[in-house]
């Protein structure tokens, strides 16, 4: 078995309290670093679809996007083209040092690559229902 499949492996795993509602210490460590990553790419949008930030302009005035909303605004209207652009390999690799820690057998490892194509497809296709609610409930209290 290769590392990276391992790696993946053992990362679903801990992706399984997610959706499932549980508590768990390791499922709550993917979500930080989850909500840490929409949160830098809601902030890109933001830029982006701002005026005074596209020409760099000196006046605050011209902000329009970064002035007319607030952080919980930026997540309604933001939130679904962040989650298109979020890579879910980069969290993997952020994740990766609570990765050493953990063990998987076999009915834990078909799981996993269940879990992997369900949370791939929710990134990239059908970011939807409840698990989107959650995400951005996630997002709004993780703003400082
Ligand atoms: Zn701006």
């Amino acid at each position: 078995m290769s590392c990276g499949y391992r790696m993946m492996c053992v990362w679903l795993r801990n992706l399984k309290p997610k959706y499932h509602g549980e508590n768990n210490k390791s499922g709550d460590s993917f979500n930080k670093c989850l909500v840490r990553e929409l949160q830098s790419l809601i902030l890109k949008e933001v830029s982006d679809s701002c005026y005074g930030c596209q020409v760099d302009h000196p006046s605050q005035t011209q902000h329009d996007m970064c002035l007319l909303t607030d952080s919980d605004d930026q997540t309604d209207i933001f939130l679904i083209s962040a989650i298109r652009k979020l890579d879910p390999y980069q969290i993997m690799e952020e994740w990766y040092p609570m990765l050493h820690t953990m063990v998987l057998d076999d009915q834990e490892k078909l799981e996993a690559v269940r879990l992997w194509e369900h949370f791939k497809n929710k990134i990239r296709f059908r970011p939807a229902g409840s698990w989107l609610e959650q995400l951005k409930i996630q997002v709004k209290q993780a703003w400082e």
